[in-house]
């Protein structure tokens, strides 16, 4: 095992080029991940804030990656984890998923109709237009907002929907406002809620991903070990592009202990 490995007690797995390819597991990755679990901790994260926990549980398991509950962290995890710790006791509103006011509810945030003190923009796919209009409104009368990650489209079997990066687009075309802060990769504040929740040194944690300007950015952004693989959208031609090259470079995550 490389050096650089050893100290790791967390691996941080983005899910499709990593470890599976649309809804093929890449080969080897299940055993790659339980070798992963003798080492430390494994959590699955994700920038997608429509679904839970639950649902990628079911997801996970069903491809046979046997993951638990507390394996899995999603953007809009990390934006409560980020709101207890730094806006405990404001009144927020959700513009978001009916799973994600669920998770915020579960976390102890209760989503207000009025008079929020701040608003979260999540990855919204069942909103009404009166929703959008409200949001909108709170926004211009000048209450700030956060969204739980950047990404302009989120990948579908036809090709892309828009998700959460279109909206702080129409928002800003609107408004004229952005937000204060994004939560999800490559930003800071997920990374953080992750260091928080595991009470790890920011060495001690790796991600492992197929995109550099999310996941591997991600990492430098965060002091992570960096452990790009060559199995999705990367290429190492790009990698070599970047002002240094991730840590550790493989062609998929099986190779990870060699
Ligand atoms: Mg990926």
């Amino acid at each position: 095992m490389r050096e650089i490995l050893q100290q790791v007690k967390c691996f941080l797995l983005d899910m499709d080029g990593t470890i599976y390819l649309d809804n093929e597991v890449i080969d080897g990755a299940i055993d790659a991940v339980n070798r992963m679990r003798e080492k430390g901790r494994v959590i699955f994260l994700t920038n997608n804030s429509s679904s839970s926990r639950d649902a990628y549980v079911t997801r996970l398991n069903k491809l046979g990656f046997n993951a638990t509950d507390d394996e899995v962290f999603t953007s809009g995890n990390a934006t409560v984890e980020y709101l207890k710790a730094h806006y405990e006791g404001k009144r927020i509103y959700l513009f978001g998923t009916k799973s994600l006011h669920r998770e915020f509810i579960a976390s102890g945030i209760t989503p207000v109709d009025d008079n929020p003190d701040l608003i979260v923009l999540g990855f919204h796919t069942e909103f009404d237009y009166n929703e959008l209009e409200k949001l909108c409104n709170f926004i211009r009368e000048g209450v700030p907002y956060i969204a739980t990650h950047p990404d302009i489209n989120c990948p579908t079997a036809r090709g892309y929907k828009p998700d959460v990066g279109a909206f702080i687009a129409l928002i800003e075309k609107s408004t004229g406002v952005l937000p204060t802060l994004v939560c999800g990769k490559p930003n800071r504040p997920i990374g953080e809620s992750v260091e928080r929740l595991l009470g790890l040194k920011s060495h001690e944690i790796a991600m492992v991903g197929d995109r550099l300007s999310t996941d591997i950015r991600f990492a430098y952004n965060n002091g992570f070990v960096s452990i790009f693989v060559l199995s999705g959208e990367g290429t190492l031609a790009e990698a070599q592009k970047m002002e240094r090259m991730p840590d550790v470079v493989l062609p998929t995550i099986a190779h990870w202990d060699e």
